[in-house]
């Protein structure tokens, strides 16, 4: 009885060791997370999720979260090449 109560103690404060050692006790996961409706970055779709509070979430799955990244990419790629072309106009209209 009475080290049934210390166990449950030591999850509902997940002090930094109960935490280690279980990282998500069942219902302190019930606790901490909440519904959280955000607009997914990527697909434009409304989503409801259960999340940690924290910082808005930005994209709906990870293949979204990936999609993200290529575009992020492409975008970079495509700068690099107009700098490259600007600057090689740059250089024509020097000589
Ligand atoms: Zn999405």
């Amino acid at each position: 009885m009475h080290q049934e109560y210390q166990s449950k103690t030591v999850n509902v404060y997940g002090d930094k060791f109960a935490r280690e050692k279980n990282p998500v006790p069942a219902y302190q996961r019930q606790l901490s997370t909440r519904s959280v409706t955000f607009t997914c970055i990527v697909c434009k779709k409304s989503v409801t999720q259960e999340r940690y509070p924290g910082p808005a979430p930005k994209y709906c799955s990870d293949v979204c979260r990936s999609q993200h990244e290529v575009e992020r990419n492409e975008e970079r790629v495509r700068k690099q090449r107009e700098k490259r072309q600007a600057l090689a106009a740059q250089k024509r209209a020097e000589t």
